[in-house]
């Protein structure tokens, strides 16, 4: 599998066609941004631990909870062959304790558990600052089909189950993740993009201590030490 024209370079990751129209190449990168990418900066060895992690995530899912997702093969340790897809323009984001953004809006202190798992969408339009949107906004402005939302939100419970059961057995509380779908050409929705510690929430289940992004975002230091200590409970 070789990579030919490079598609498209976003902020962590760029995709590059291949020979096969079906198949694209991603590449991850050490580039980290938050706050609608207001701040910026690098954190080292991220790209491979984020390529490795979600590569290992995307596998166990499909294999023990039949969640159909884009991964194909890894190449190297940044570089994966995925199926080319159309991504659903949504963020769509599950929450289990309350932190970041919820616990702002609704006034609940982080680290709040929840009465039950939440589900969320977030419209992808970076020019927007990626708004909340709900069901009724996705289907009237044709964003998703009823049918797409339904198998997304079926898919993205199953998703939660199957990555609380994992971080468990590695001493890490899933507090919340955002994840992405994409379309096949036949027009089935599998799942997309990464699950990284840039894209959960991971909380050590004794300490509490952040092992995320969030180490980035709040400048609290020890940023590459939580993607290793991450990379080396799973085993990679
Ligand atoms: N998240 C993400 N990308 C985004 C926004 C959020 O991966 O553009 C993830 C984030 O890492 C967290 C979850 O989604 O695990 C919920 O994030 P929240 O809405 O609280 O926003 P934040 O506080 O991260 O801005």
């Amino acid at each position: 599998m070789q990579k030919t024209q490079q598609l498209y370079e976003g902020k962590a990751k760029k995709v590059f066609r291949t020979d096969d129209p079906d198949l694209y190449i991603v590449d991850y990168k050490d580039d980290a941004t938050a706050f609608d990418g207001k701040k910026k900066g690098q954190i080292a060895g991220k790209g491979v631990v984020n390529n490795r992690m979600s590569n290992l995530l995307m596998q166990y899912l499909s294999r023990q909870y039949g969640i159909p997702t884009h991964f194909v093969e890894e190449l190297s340790d940044r570089e994966t062959v995925v199926k080319r897809v159309e991504i659903v323009p949504l963020e769509v984001i599950v929450r289990n304790v309350a932190a970041g953004s919820f616990s702002k809006r609704f006034g609940v202190e982080e680290g709040t558990k929840l009465l039950q798992p939440t589900l969320e969408f977030c419209l992808k339009d970076d020019a927007l600052g990626d708004p909340m949107i709900n069901e009724s906004h996705i289907l009237a402005l044709g964003k998703a089909t009823k049918q797409e939302l339904d198998t997304i939100a079926d898919i993205t419970m199953k998703v939660n189950e199957g990555l609380i059961a994992f971080f468990k057995e590695i001493g890490i509380d899933l507090i919340d993740f955002k994840i992405e779908f994409g379309r096949l050409p036949d027009g089935s929705i599998i799942l997309a993009d990464e699950i990284s510690p840039d894209t959960c929430r991971l909380w050590d289940s004794e300490t509490h201590e952040k092992l995320d992004k969030d180490r980035f975002r709040r400048d609290m230091g020890n940023v590459e030490e939580a993607y290793a200590e991450v990379f080396k409970r799973l085993g990679l």
